[in-house]
């Protein structure tokens, strides 16, 4: 077992100097369960993971590490559904989502916030110096102002030009694992086996005005409970939330489910409910869970799904989720 998943690593390592890249497949479900343990969707979770990885090392605790660890996606224009950069509505304005949940179940929210690069940081404020989980729109924003948060144009240059590029067509038929399906989740247990998680992002591309998806609903695109697990979601944000789908996979872990069976079970779900729907052809969810032994697993309904893991052995590890659909 353990030379297979070495062998794994090893040829994956010869091609990418980067990161390892390994099947997500029984060797990989069998790996040994240790803690502290941080997973995040998509690649560019490799580099939220490490700034993650070295202030949870640091002691500076869970909430802070997956906070400044989703930073670093928020801040990077070439990751073009996170924050700055970010593709913008079809009024070409650029607006972000996003929650943050503690070990406590403490939870914060911000959706249909503009301007301000980091909505991570707003929502951990909501969370902890309001009586409140969700703050919305301007509301949110004159929060973050008040809270010291600088106003900044989020819209580069090159998503200005995709967008005139899509106007010429106007055709909401999202392109699967490319245009919207790259929110930053990312689940963290530490040392004490206590779950933190953050998701942000600034939703699907060229969605309507107003358009709110499931990164900042708490249940819908993250949950966490800590007895349990930790679950977030990734993808189609209406489909997500038509079936709470990061609490359910939450309470099946609960049932007893691994975070593989969790995953399967709900993507099931999803795709029972939208296989007549106009959206399947441009459907793709995807999700990853984390249970309190640091088990956990990645599954979408599409191929092309994946997922960084960084650990005590792994840092730098991308995992070609599993999927129903190749
Ligand atoms: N879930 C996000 C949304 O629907 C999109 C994504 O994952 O990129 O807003």
């Amino acid at each position: 077992m353990e030379n297979r998943r070495n062998f794994l690593k090893k040829s994956a390592l010869a091609s990418f100097s980067a990161s390892s890249i390994i099947s997500c497949d029984q060797e990989l479900k069998n790996i040994k369960k240790e803690i502290p343990r941080i997973i995040s969707t998509w690649n560019h979770g490799l580099a939220a993971n490490n700034k993650a990885w070295e202030v949870l090392k640091s002691g500076k605790g869970g909430l802070l590490a997956v906070e400044e660890g989703v930073k670093v996606t928020e801040a990077d224009p070439n990751v073009r559904s996170v924050g700055l950069g970010g593709y913008p509505d079809r009024d070409g304005i650029v607006t972000l989502d996003a929650c943050i949940m503690d070990k406590n179940s403490n939870c914060g929210s911000v959706t249909y916030l503009q301007n301000i690069k980091h909505p991570i940081s707003v929502a951990r404020l909501v969370m902890e110096e309001t009586p409140h989980v969700m703050l919305s729109g301007k509301g949110a924003l004159d929060f973050a102002v008040s809270k010291g948060f600088k106003q900044e144009n989020l819209l580069t240059e090159q998503s200005k030009k995709d967008w005139i590029t899509w106007k010429e067509k106007s055709d909401y038929k999202p392109i699967i694992n490319i245009e919207n399906h790259d929110t930053i989740s990312m689940l963290a247990i530490d040392e004490n086996g206590d779950l933190y998680g953050a998701c942000t992002t600034s939703g699907a591309a060229w969605k309507m005005h107003g358009r709110v998806g499931d990164s900042p609903i708490i249940g819908a695109g993250l949950f966490l409970d800590n007895e349990v697990g930790a679950a977030a979601a990734t993808g189609l944000g209406e489909a997500i939330i038509k079936t709470s789908g990061s609490a359910m996979v939450v309470e099946l872990m609960r049932q007893g489910h691994s975070p593989m069976q969790a995953c399967k079970i709900i993507v099931d779900r999803i795709s029972k409910l939208h296989k007549k729907g106009p959206e399947w052809d441009y459907l793709q969810v995807g999700f990853i869970a984390l249970n309190k032994n640091g088990e956990y697993a990645g599954y979408s309904l599409r191929k092309g799904f994946n997922f960084s893991l960084c650990d005590e052995k792994n840092k730098d590890l991308l995992i070609d989720a599993d999927y129903k659909i190749g």
